[in-house]
């Protein structure tokens, strides 16, 4: 995919992940991709009952592009997920050894490991400009 037009108008070292995830969508919607956010973790409804949603870890878009038919729709679909990340983002674990429950870099890779092995393609970006070289 080749970025034509110039979406980032901040020095890259000012853009935060929420610049990022604009230019992202803008580019994306323009290319016919419907991205869906999504969320994880734990809930409460207005009556007070808690609930799980989404997946540890899981990708911050699941970027859903719908295959044409002739003259209906088919059901078929490309999906794309896509972590995203404030521009120069370095991972570090923060796991600490006396909690049992692992740090949010490494939930975020044992979901993308899993989903892989599922066949899914993901990606993590911190900058549109990525998409040129993919
Ligand atoms: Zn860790």
């Amino acid at each position: 995919m080749k970025l034509k037009h110039a979406l980032a108008q901040k020095d890259p070292a000012d853009r935060s992940e929420r610049d990022v995830v604009a230019d992202l969508k803008k580019f994306l919607i323009a290319k016919g991709w419907r991205p869906l956010r999504t969320q994880s973790g734990k809930f409460v409804n207005p009556a007070g009952a808690m609930f799980n949603v989404g997946e540890d870890g899981m990708a911050d878009f699941c970027m859903i592009h719908y295959l044409p038919g002739l003259n209906k729709p088919v059901g078929g679909s490309l999906i794309l997920w896509i972590e995203v990340k404030k521009p120069n983002y370095r991972p570090s674990c923060r796991c600490e050894p006396q909690h049992a429950k692992v740090c949010r870099m490494h939930r975020q890779m044992k979901w993308r490991c899993e989903e892989e092995k599922r066949g899914a393609v993901v990606v993590q970006v911190d900058n549109v400009a990525w998409f040129d070289t993919w």
